[in-house]
């Protein structure tokens, strides 16, 4: 019995586009991975998850931005109703950001 070893040709893996709107990098994804809420972030992208706040399209589920968070912080993700790709504007997109940072203050 002949014995196949593994080759990257045996391992199929896909392409993905990274879920961030301003990233969108092709990547490789283990086609047995599942994406998480997020979707399918790059290596770059995934590891800000983890240091930063993350901004989420709930109509799309794309990731728009990354906020920074500090260490102690519990990293979160903001959630908004329509990106621009949602028919809602940039403007909606960046409101969050001030309106985070004045309550970061109290
Ligand atoms: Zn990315
Ligand atoms: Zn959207």
């Amino acid at each position: 019995m002949e014995i196949n070893i593994g080759t990257l040709d045996t391992i199929q893996f896909h392409f993905a586009q990274c879920n961030n709107a301003k990233c969108k990098s092709l990547f490789f994804v283990n086609p047995e991975e599942i994406p998480g809420e997020l979707g399918f972030l790059c290596p770059s992208c995934s590891a800000k998850t983890t240091t930063c706040h993350t901004v989420q399209c709930s109509s799309c589920g794309t990731v728009l931005n990354f906020i920074r968070a500090l260490t102690t912080e519990e990293k979160v993700v903001f959630t908004i109703d329509k990106c621009s790709h949602c028919y809602g504007t940039v403007e909606d997109e960046w409101e969050i950001e001030p309106l985070y940072q004045a309550d970061s203050y109290i």
